[in-house]
């Protein structure tokens, strides 16, 4: 019988479904809270109960509602619940947060405040990593005061190095400077980006590991100090430094390396007085043996699926469970040997919408081997505020081949159906077939080294079920449109018409940034000739970045901010 009873749930879209379904299998009960735009997200069904909250701006501050710890609390405290569990980006590393509910008398779904303090600050931890010497990406050991201490420090660790936030996450706040001449503007972006994101502008300076791996370490940590790792994942299929698949294990690995590593991860949490589950990150030099720690996530991964399908545990039931007092013992790990070995490889693949919409289709895969994480049904239009995360598909297999299990992920998206806005299911496909990320040799600058892997365009839609799908939607009509319009009152309502500004010519097509915004980056110039589904800008909006894609090919005619 589980501590607690209910848990209000400090997120949104598949991850509070995710941790909705775990309470449940528990018997605990539990709350979804909503910003008024997700009045119509699944998440609010899926949980016993749901509650709006609002940002401090008022009923139009989308992030703003989920980043509300003080509303959070209050509606956890109002509807009853004795925990929260906060998912991941949000509140999920927030230390004060983590804080705020215990003084509340809520237990805080994740490690201690003093762990989320410490891995928050990403020098911090690699000086604990150092002092137990594990090795850690060489580069400097405090934070940069400077552009010239930057310029000085990046001479001596030599060029090409990496301008990092101490703070970032998700990708976001870091550079790579290839020289002495690309220092200072690096500096200052970077800095002005980490401070827009996470509210602090702290940067350091780390030597530009080239043609890395990303392997991870899953563990699991109980408050009697026993810990353990549930195997690593191959995170390095990555786009712009966010990851796009992830498998586990790592294919391909030197057992001494994949042994070092774990063995590394486990040191590190013990040494933090790590409690619950976190993922120690680490870049791995497969052909020198090395690895280097670069950051520890304390809270649920966007990608620790993969690690429940090869190791058969449920790790958001062993947070809720942790957090109720359980020890590793009482889940059945006492031990690492009780964690046994990983069975065969998971594949997880992200998809994500890339521009505004509502799902006018949409059927997910099935079938053996075959796990989906979503949020999506006809008629949603997901709000272009948040993260644009629509589905993680996963694909599984007990042959111990990674070839198989990709195979199998990129079939089950070739069954995936969403019409009515653009995904990057073509591009996930053309990867999952990549003849270097099948032999577990991907790197994480795999799509920059083949560009023609994220312009690939969907062919398999035409035939089979799909056409079918396609043909129905048309004769029922869903039902979709009526849905749009009631979303649309929300969040969509704050899209900028940019495209409405320009004068277009009858052949030509309007590409309306969904959000309102301010333009990161333009990929293609006017003049450019792009194919369908290429990248065309960078937005940021509400501290999240997103690319706009062509959603024709076509040549860029003209461009307004
Ligand atoms: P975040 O907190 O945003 O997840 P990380 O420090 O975990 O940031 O890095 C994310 C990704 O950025 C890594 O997986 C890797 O691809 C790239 N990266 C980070 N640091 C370096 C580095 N020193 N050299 C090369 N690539 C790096
Ligand atoms: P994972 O490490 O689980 O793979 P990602 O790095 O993809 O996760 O981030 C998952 C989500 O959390 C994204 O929406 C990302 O923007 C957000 N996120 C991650 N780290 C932070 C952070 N330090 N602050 C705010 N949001 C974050
Ligand atoms: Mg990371």
């Amino acid at each position: 019988m589980p501590a607690l009873n209910r848990v209000l749930i400090a997120n949104r879209g598949e991850i509070a479904i995710r941790i909705a379904r775990a309470a449940a299998g528990l018997g605990m009960e539990s709350v979804a809270v909503q910003a008024p735009v997700d009045a119509l997200s699944l998440h609010t069904r899926v949980a016993t109960e749901a509650v709006e909250i609002q940002g401090p701006d008022g009923p139009d501050d989308a992030i703003g509602a989920y980043l509300n710890a003080t509303a959070i609390i209050e509606a956890a405290k109002a509807a009853g619940c004795d925990c929260v569990h906060p998912g991941y980006g949000f509140l999920a590393e927030n230390a004060a947060f983590a804080e705020a509910c215990a003084a509340a008398g809520l237990a805080f779904v994740g490690p201690p405040p003093a762990a989320l303090k410490l891995f928050g600050d990403k020098v911090a931890a690699k000086a604990l990593a150092a002092s137990l010497d594990i090795p850690v990406v060489p580069g400097g050991e405090t934070p940069l005061t400077s552009a010239a201490e930057a310029q000085a420090l990046a001479e001596a660790v030599g060029y090409p190095v990496m301008l990092k936030a101490a703070a970032g996450g998700g990708g976001r706040g870091m550079r790579a400077v290839h020289g002495p001449s690309e220092l200072a503007a690096a500096f200052e972006r970077c800095a002005s980006e980490a401070q827009a994101a996470f509210g602090d502008g702290t940067l350091f300076l780390e030597r530009l590991i080239e043609r890395p791996r990303h392997i991870e370490a899953q563990i699991l940590a109980d408050a009697e100090g026993t810990v353990v790792h549930l195997h690593e994942r191959d995170c390095s299929v990555q786009i712009r430094n966010q990851k796009v698949l992830e498998v586990a294990p790592a294919a391909a690995l030197p057992d001494a390396l994949r042994e070092a590593l774990l063995a590394d991860a486990v040191r590190l949490a013990r040494a933090a007085e790590y409690v619950n589950a976190g993922t120690v990150e680490f870049l791995v030099l497969p052909e020198r043996g090395e690895h280097f720690f670069i950051e520890c996530n304390p809270r649920i991964q966007v990608e620790h699926t993969v690690t429940e399908q090869v190791t058969g545990f449920d790790l958001v039931e062993a947070q809720l469970r942790i957090a109720g007092g359980a020890s590793l013992a009482d889940l059945g790990i006492a031990d690492q040997t009780a964690v046994g070995a990983p069975r065969g490889f998971a594949v997880q693949a992200r998809v994500v919408a890339r521009g505004a919409g509502a799902l006018d289709a949409y059927k997910e895969p099935s079938g053996p081997g075959v796990r989906v994480d979503a949020c999506g049904y006809v008629g949603y239009a997901p709000p272009p505020q948040f993260d644009p995360l629509l589905a993680k598909v996963v694909g599984w297999s007990g042959t111990p081949n990674l070839a198989i299990a990709a195979e199998r992920t990129r079939r089950a998206l070739d069954e995936f159906h969403v019409a009515g806005m653009p995904t990057n299911l073509a591009q996930l496909k053309a990867l999952l077939a990549d003849a270097d990320f099948q032999a577990g040799d991907a790197r994480t600058s795999l799509v920059q080294e083949k560009p023609e892997l994220s312009a690939a365009v969907d062919t398999a839609a035409n035939g089979g079920a799909l056409a079918l799908f396609r043909q129905q939607a048309r004769l029922t009509g869903t039902g979709a449109a009526a849905f749009r319009s009631a979303a649309s009152s929300g969040g969509a309502a704050a899209a900028t018409g940019a495209a409405a500004e320009l004068a277009l010519a009858p052949e030509q097509q309007p590409v309306t940034c969904a959000t309102a915004g301010t333009v990161v980056e333009w990929l293609a110039e006017v003049g450019t000739t792009v194919a369908a589904g290429a990248p065309l800008l960078v937005v940021s909006a509400m501290k999240m970045e997103s690319v706009v894609a062509a959603p024709c090919a076509g040549v860029v005619a003209a461009k307004q901010n």
